[in-house]
């Protein structure tokens, strides 16, 4: 029987899929020293992004042909050292597409009109009309770094708030964008410039670290709002701080930190900033779909 190993908390409908394929144990929470030891019997392995599959976890397996990455993004996984093992590594790339476009959408507005800290000035018994005035989205530009399938959702809504929309990827055709009703920018150092907004959506990967830096930040506008709900490490947080906590520009909307969970982050201490823990595709739906999707891929790999 086939062992299937689950280290982070999946979809029951996903296991449901799985138990028809193997005998499946959830373990969560595992410390390395208890997944170094587990993964010697596995035959499949599923995470989200809570567990870190590193080359000694990989190394340590003896029979691993599979790692299920409920999600996205597989920088959680050494990739390469399980290409060297001949382990498949499958994903779920479309499922949270929609759900963080959402979440990004959301967070401009919440940052545009201040809610966070108006709520929470609200609970305060407070009645603050004035401090918390905010902009608009209409007629604003829109800076979106990564035109992939979660830029592309953004877009479509940023539209509907009758945003203008600039786009910075070059590796899509211009007459894509064209077609997306995205006037593409070759140099981003001129979207920054240019946006009201700037929205990230890129991979993080040696080439985007740090893509919005110290000089990136200081062409943008005073009352540019930056939002990252792709990953921390694509900005900056230095440059960053220094440049909220001058008024250089207007605020950030965090879903993502260089360091996760963020210790002692200076950010977390501005006013100007607001953020989510990482929830972007956190949702039922997403959820769902990232953990069925997964487990159907390795149904079908399993049943060769
Ligand atoms: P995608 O691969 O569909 O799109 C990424 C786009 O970035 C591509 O169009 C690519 O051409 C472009 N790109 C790559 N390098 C670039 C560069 N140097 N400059 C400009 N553009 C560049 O990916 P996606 O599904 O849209 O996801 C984007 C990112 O969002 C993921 O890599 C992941 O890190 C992040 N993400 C975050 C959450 C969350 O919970 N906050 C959830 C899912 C994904």
């Amino acid at each position: 029987m086939v062992k299937i190993l689950i280290t982070d908390p999946l979809h029951e409908d996903a296991i449901k899929i799985l138990e028809e394929v193997g005998e499946v144990e959830v373990a969560t929470g595992l410390t390395k020293e208890e997944l170094l030891e587990k993964i010697k019997e596995a035959d499949v392995l599923v995470v989200r992004s809570g567990t870190k599959v590193t080359r000694d976890v990989i190394e340590n397996a003896e029979k691993l042909k599979i790692i299920g990455r409920a999600g996205v993004g597989v920088d959680n996984i050494d990739v390469e050292a399980a290409t060297e093992k001949g382990i498949i590594v499958v994903n779920a790339p479309d499922a949270s597409s929609i759900s963080v476009a959402e979440l990004t959408l959301g967070l401009m507005l919440a940052a545009a009109r201040n809610i966070p800290q108006a709520t929470a000035s609200l609970k305060r018994g407070e009645w603050d009309r004035k401090r918390f005035k905010g902009i608009e989205l209409y007629g604003k530009t829109l800076g979106v770094i990564g035109l992939g399938r979660i830029g592309q959702q953004v877009v479509k809504r940023a539209k509907a708030f009758g945003m203008n929309i600039i786009g910075y990827d070059p590796y899509i055709p211009k007459d894509m964008a064209e077609e997306m009703g995205v006037e593409l920018i070759d140099d981003i150092n001129e979207l920054c410039k240019r946006a009201d907004f700037i929205t990230l959506h890129v991979p993080l990967t040696p080439k985007t670290r740090h893509i919005i830096g110290k000089d990136q930040i200081n062409l943008m506008k005073k009352n540019a709002i930056i939002v990252n709900c792709a990953r921390g490490g694509l900005i900056d947080e230095k440059a960053l701080y220094e440049a909220l906590k001058e008024k250089k520009i207007r605020a950030a909307a965090l879903d993502v930190f260089e360091e996760e969970p963020p210790k002692d982050n200076p950010l977390l201490t501005l006013d100007n900033v607001i953020g989510t823990p990482h929830q972007g595709a956190s949702t039922e739906e997403a959820q769902k779909a990232a953990g069925t999707i997964v487990a159907e891929q390795i149904k079908k790999v399993l049943k060769g």
